[in-house]
């Protein structure tokens, strides 16, 4: 093969092959590339400035996609330029865009691959070590997230994740409109919410945001009404009910400890089955539910109560579903349910935030969805201790859709 059709394959764009290497028993390939005749432009790498004038020359080796069964190594002569700003640097090639020894293309391979499989396995197809993997992977998703446009904040979520007895939790701010998490930050005070504010968004951004939905946590709304007054807070349905289910299984509980004997056992391990809604319980889990209801009244009680609640949300006016609440309200009396008592008291204390969803509709479900996807990547990954890695891949992971399982479920 001349020189010529090698330039052909390879298929870099204003470089010819005026050198190739074979061995055939390590099955590698290797090619000597420098710029093709008409190919004058440089430019700075610094500041992008074009320049007519090399200061010198100098070879960088990269690994390309591979050629068939043999790995190609692409040998590139490349220039330095004296730029009248930056001095003396080395000149910008589309090809590669880092300094690491790997083309644009292999990057981008290695990247896709990344995508749907875990970084041990593309690092075993590829022949890298994990390590480089994932800095491969870093900035393949770095530059998808840099040339892309981002749709303005107009209803964003709030939602913590638990991440552990050592790093505790991790605040996510997502775009509902997109379904993408936008911003990570570590623990869940006001003042990492203060952050996202401050550092990431223009006074313009913020006045653009009309709703937060966010969980009934104090320092996320004291925040948010000092950065963005304006903005509807509303609270999340999923919360809401998170919280009546915490109050089923305190119902739960208590008459554990009140009934002795055989009555334990009935109420012992019933935890999952109480918590998980009517509607997705088989016939001989409703059976079992059943029988435990039929000893005790209490937490039949509060199961019903905790099932009705969810009713509120099919209230579109804010009269109907204040008169919902009213009424579900009414039903604690004489009830002597103290868990559920005390739920009461925290949806009044926030009534102006429940009553929120029918002023502006924001789709319910989005923040958990977008937290069930990072919470999978982590079971995945095992551990990732770069946190904007998490964010990039979790936001790749919202634009192409990939992975929406749990936003199916939330639905
Ligand atoms: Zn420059």
């Amino acid at each position: 093969m001349r020189e010529a059709d090698w330039s052909k394959v390879l298929g870099w764009p204003g470089y010819r092959v005026y050198r190739h290497e074979i061995d055939e028993p390590g099955k590698r390939l290797k090619l000597w590339v420098r710029r093709k005749r008409g190919n004058r432009k440089l430019i700075c790498s610094g500041c992008g400035r074009k320049l007519a004038e090399a200061y010198d020359s100098y070879e960088r080796e990269v690994r390309d996609l591979p050629c068939f069964e043999f790995r190609t190594t692409v040998v590139v002569e490349l220039y330095r330029v004296r730029c009248p700003d930056c001095g003396v640097k080395t000149e910008k090639v589309p090809q590669l865009p880092s300094k690491a020894p790997f083309s644009k293309r292999f990057e981008e391979a290695v990247g896709l691959a990344c995508e749907s499989a875990a970084v041990r396995r593309v690092a075993r197809q590829f022949g890298l070590a994990s390590s480089t993997v994932r800095a491969i992977d870093v900035r393949y998703l770095s530059r998808w997230s840099e040339g892309r446009r981002k749709p303005a904040l107009r209803h964003m979520g709030v939602d913590e994740i638990y991440l552990g007895k050592k790093q505790k939790f991790l605040t996510v701010v997502s775009n509902l409109e997109t379904g993408e998490p936008l911003w990570f930050g570590g623990e869940r005070k006001k003042e990492t919410l203060d952050e996202f504010f401050e550092k990431h968004l223009s006074a313009f951004q913020r006045s653009a945001i009309r709703a937060a939905c966010v969980d009934m946590w104090e320092p996320f709304r004291q925040s948010l009404e000092q950065w963005v007054p304006e903005c509807r807070i509303v609270y999340d349905k999923f919360h809401i009910l998170q919280h009546a289910s915490q109050a089923v299984d305190e119902v739960r509980r208590a008459e554990f400890f009140r009934k002795g004997g055989a009555a334990r056992d009935l109420v012992r391990g019933k935890r999952w089955l109480l918590l998980t809604s009517w509607l997705n319980l088989d016939r001989g889990k409703r059976r079992q539910l059943s029988a435990l209801f039929a000893l005790n009244r209490r937490i039949l009680k509060a199961y019903l109560l905790k099932e009705s609640l969810s009713r509120l949300w099919d209230y579109s006016y804010e009269t109907a579903m204040l008169r919902y609440l009213q009424k579900w309200i009414d039903q604690l009396r004489w009830q002597r349910l103290k868990p559920m008592e005390k739920l009461a008291g925290m949806l009044l204390g926030h009534l102006e935030g429940i009553l929120n969803y029918c002023r502006t509709k924001v789709p319910m479900g989005v923040v958990e969805a977008v937290n069930g996807n990072i919470k999978a990547l982590l079971r995945r990954g095992r551990g990732y201790r770069d946190m904007n890695y998490l964010l990039l891949k979790a936001q790749r992971l919202a634009a192409t859709k990939t992975e929406f399982v749990a936003f199916q479920k939330a639905a």
